[in-house]
């Protein structure tokens, strides 16, 4: 274990998809590193999805750095890949702590550091389990402890139930319920096609979904990706790049189509009352539960002493928003943020951060990624 009380060259905090693939490639330059994690045992956000999604429902899982991912057959995901992760951390003995929370990351390790090189002054990062400093960060905390419900008046008043992704219990809890589900994402599509052909389902979206009639092609993939990097390039919030690739519908979801759950979708209720919701123009309908399928936001609340948000509210990332490092601050390395939240961009962020972190140990004369470090960028197939 590193000494606690000294300066690391890098320290990642997260160890999901994209995590692992930083440490992984940390690894291969020879950078000393940890990889502090808040849960309490592998498996990133994948520990924490519902019990009746399977490998079979979920849309794909890129494979780790050198390691094909469980099978698509009806195992919990839950399950299969928490353990898919533990053994990746275990047989490339990649340095994960846990449980330990990153509560906050400060610009400098003490006042006096915070001279006339700010920058390259190493950042100090408390966590649950003491102090840290390191050089460099890697921040690969994904999304799942931060969902997002958007307000509506009367929400408090609703006397039936409601739920959110994070706490969505299973189809059978709603069996009887009459259950309206917020949200246009891949998500929602998968809710109504798990609930609509056991109870009485109501669908609201904000816009019009957007379906895709044609084949999923890569071509369509790059678009989607593209255009959550030209958000990132000019430092918006990043958008989700699950939300701009299209809905389609699988073969699970055809039960719920062939039952017209789709086709009777409605725009979004002004109100939500005791018993239901109500819309601008009057219309009322009765609901006894709420199912907001209404996405996440970054859980990056613990880097605001850094500073990095930009007047536009969110991170701006180099290369045009396809790099890794924050613009504001070079030490920093962002992985599962916005273009490469799915695995297999956490994937290729990863090997991005690595290198970028390698960039800036170089530039501040550390040794820690001295000249006989592999490239990763040039060494190695790409992930994709
Ligand atoms: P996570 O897996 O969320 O890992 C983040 C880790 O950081 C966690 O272990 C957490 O404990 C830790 N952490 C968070 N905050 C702190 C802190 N302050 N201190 C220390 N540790 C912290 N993508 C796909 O490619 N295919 C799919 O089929 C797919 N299905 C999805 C289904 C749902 C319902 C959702 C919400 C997303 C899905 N995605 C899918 C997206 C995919 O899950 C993510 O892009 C990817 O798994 C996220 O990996 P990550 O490493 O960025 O984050």
């Amino acid at each position: 274990m590193a000494d606690p009380g000294g300066i690391l060259p890098s320290v990642v905090i997260g160890a999901g998809q994209a995590g692992l693939s930083a440490s992984y490639h940390l690894q291969r330059l020879g950078i000393e590193h940890l990889v502090l994690d808040a849960d309490d045992a592998p498996g990133g956000a994948w520990r924490h999805r519902w019990d009746a999604l399977t490998m079979r429902d979920v849309h794909g899982v890129a494979e780790l750095p050198g390691s094909a991912p469980p099978p698509r057959d009806g195992e919990r995901a839950n399950t299969a890949i928490p353990r898919y992760f533990a053994e990746y951390e275990r047989e490339h003995k990649l340095p994960v702590e846990r449980p330990v929370r990153v509560l906050r990351v400060l610009p400098a390790a003490s006042r006096d550091d915070a001279g006339a090189d700010a920058a390259a002054a190493p950042l100090r990062i408390e966590t649950s389990a003491g102090t840290r400093f390191a050089r460099t960060l890697v921040n690969a905390t994904g999304t799942w402890t931060r969902p997002f419900i958007p307000h509506y008046p009367g929400a408090e008043t609703f006397r039936g139930e409601q739920f959110h992704t994070v706490d969505y219990p299973g189809p059978e809890h709603f069996r009887g319920s009459r259950t309206l589900i917020v949200g246009g994402g891949a998500s929602a599509v998968q809710f109504l096609g798990a609930l609509a052909p056991i109870t009485d389902t109501i669908w609201v979206t904000r816009r019009e979904p957007v379906w895709r009639t044609d084949e999923f092609t890569s071509e369509a993939g790059i678009e989607a990706v593209a255009m959550v990097e030209r958000r990132v390039a000019e430092g918006l919030p990043p958008q989700s790049v699950v939300s701009v690739t299209g809905l389609f519908l699988r073969e699970q979801e055809r039960e719920a189509e062939r039952l017209g759950a789709y086709a009777a979708r409605r725009p979004m209720f002004e109100r939500i009352e005791e018993r239901g919701v109500r819309w601008a123009d009057g219309s009322f309908e009765p609901v006894d539960a709420i199912l907001w399928a209404t996405g996440f936001r970054p859980a990056i609340g613990h880097l605001a002493p850094l500073g990095l948000r930009s007047a536009a509210g969110g991170i701006q990332l180099d290369r045009a928003g396809r790099g890794t490092t924050a613009v504001a601050d070079p030490r920093i390395q962002l992985v599962g943020y916005g273009p490469s939240a799915s695995t297999i961009g956490a994937n290729r962020a990863g090997r991005a951060a690595a290198s970028g972190v390698r960039r800036f140990l170089r530039g501040a004369g550390d040794g820690a990624a001295g000249a006989g470090a592999r490239d990763a960028e040039t060494s190695e197939p790409s992930a994709a």
